[in-house]
């Protein structure tokens, strides 16, 4: 049988070996929205110096893209004030117009299934890209806090981009569990974040 990896307990591993260095690594994290990105913000910043990457070109159509989009910039905003922190953001250029053209031969998949994976890879790929070619120390997503989404499907894409992209570490993460989703749940009513009712593509609004 095969063993199981607790990606939660290596995310707690990593910050124990962060915890005895002398400086804050930087770390490129890769988000899709404000609220999953709540919890694992406050997780994340005692320990790391953090540039969230929004790069969701999967969001259609533009109007909601663009209300993600701001949300997201206004969260990180509350936070670095109420926290006292410098959390920068990169927006990247929206482009779903040629984005779906690669999700469209998997567009009859169910959600979570192998559109979603390649939804994750894409996404995932470019901003670890950046992540390599910018010196950060690390790297990781936000994606994990979902309960729609594989955990083991998005460490194992992280894996792999580190072994593409080695200047760069992969930062193990299950940002759901030990209440980080009721956390995330919390925080969401806290800061009055916009709450999407469907993941993002135009296949995702067909199926909610
Ligand atoms: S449902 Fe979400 S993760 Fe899956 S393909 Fe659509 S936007 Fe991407």
């Amino acid at each position: 049988m095969m063993k199981k990896t607790y990606y939660y307990d290596l995310s707690i591993k990593e910050i124990d070996k962060i915890k005895q260095l002398d400086y804050k690594p930087s770390i490129l994290l890769h988000s899709c929205c404000a609220p999953c990105s709540s919890f694992p913000l406050e997780f994340l910043y005692p320990y790391f110096n953090i540039t969230i990457y929004y790069n969701n070109s999967n969001i259609y159509p533009l109007e909601e893209y663009t209300i993600r989009m701001e949300e997201q910039v206004r969260y990180v905003q509350q936070f670095n004030e109420l926290h006292n922190t410098n959390v920068q953001i990169i927006v990247t250029n929206y482009d779903e117009e040629n984005y779906h053209k690669l999700l469209e031969p998997l567009k009859d998949e169910p959600e979570c299934g192998k559109r979603c994976h390649l939804c994750y890879k894409l996404r995932m790929e470019e901003a670890y890209q950046y992540a390599h070619n910018n010196h950060f120390d690390y790297f990781c997503t936000i994606m994990t806090i979902s309960r729609q989404k594989s955990s083991i499907v998005m460490n194992q894409i992280g894996q792999e981009l580190e072994q593409k992209y080695p200047n760069t570490k992969y930062f193990y993460s299950d940002f759901k569990k030990k209440d980080g989703l009721l956390r995330r749940n919390a925080l969401v009513k806290e800061y009055n974040l916009y709450n999407q009712t469907y993941c993002g593509c135009r296949y995702s609004i067909r199926d909610k």
